[in-house]
């Protein structure tokens, strides 16, 4: 089952429209209708999998199983993005604020936590995938939650971060309202996401990886972000790039648009496009993803 939005979910506009045709490439290869909203830009997914029933869109068994070099090497790379992308955020959010409170929503299986506990922060993860939880646990034993409810009402942080998480949350108003009511005044919201103005995105059009539907219900132009700093009343203070992202959507984008491509094909493209992507970006700050930092009002 499905369901189907009749207004924007992030201005709550009627003035939606069907937009673009996107196919699940990496698990159900089933396709999904993006739609725009006319007054913030937000592109969506819709209809989408109800938040009971998209699990299975999130179960990489099946693909990861026909495990080829490629796949192998991709996981790889992705580690050690990962690696250096942790020392990226941690040097982030130590120049944001003296004083060392951290929630991660979303943290799944809670590296970054455990390097930033290790930096003298007060850390709590809310990681909803039962899996990533179970390992993240097993780092920060008092520290991860399933849902944000179980987090006692008046607890408040100085940090709340989420990357990559935002694009797959259902309740997306709640949810944010809910999490800026666990951020001190003045404290700050942390979010990366995939950027769908991107010259990596422009470039592979419906075939760039950063649409994955169904998972990623949501994309955010700027003009979306704007609206949504009005609407939980926060402001943006500072937007940072993810240099790294563009070569690992390029690789994945690769691979969806020549499917029968060659490994040394789909390394060699991926670089020059991620490179050229990073290029074009200096210019007009449209990485492929970015960290905005709101401070709450
Ligand atoms: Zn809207």
């Amino acid at each position: 089952m499905t369901e189907c939005l009749l207004n924007c979910p992030l201005c709550k506009s009627g003035n939606i429209l069907n937009h673009l045709l996107i196919k699940d490439h990496a698990v159900s290869n089933k396709e999904f209708t993006l739609f725009r909203c006319g007054d913030c830009e937000l592109l969506f997914t819709n209809p989408r999998p109800k938040e009971e029933e998209i699990g299975p869109y999130y179960d990489f068994r099946e693909y990861y199983s026909h495990g080829n070099q490629v796949q192998n090497f991709t996981q790889w790379l992705y580690k050690k993005i990962r690696k250096s992308s942790i020392r990226r955020k941690l040097e982030l959010i130590n120049g944001l604020t003296k004083s060392r409170s951290l929630l991660d929503y979303g943290c799944g299986t809670g590296e970054f936590l455990q390097e930033a506990k290790r930096q003298r922060w007060i850390v709590r993860g809310i990681e909803p995938s039962e899996k990533a939880r179970t390992q993240a646990i097993k780092k920060l034993p008092s520290g991860v939650v399933e849902t944000l409810s179980e987090v006692p009402e008046l607890e408040a942080y100085d940090v709340v971060t989420l990357f990559h998480v935002l694009e797959h949350i259902h309740r997306l108003r709640d949810t944010i309202n809910k999490i800026t009511s666990h951020l001190k005044s003045n404290g700050y919201l942390v979010i990366a996401v995939p950027n769908p103005e991107s010259p990596d995105a422009k470039h592979y059009g419906k075939d760039w990886a950063g649409y994955d539907v169904p998972r990623h219900l949501y994309h955010f132009s700027r003009q979306s972000i704007s609206i949504f700093q009005e609407q939980f009343e926060l402001e943006l203070v500072r937007v940072e790039p993810l240099v790294y992202d563009s070569y690992y959507v390029s690789l994945l984008s690769e691979g969806y648009k020549n499917q029968g491509s060659g490994l040394i094909s789909r390394y060699f493209k991926a670089f020059i496009q991620g490179y050229r992507s990073n290029q074009k970006a200096r210019r007009l700050g449209n990485y492929s993803s970015n960290i905005f930092i709101f401070k709450k009002k």
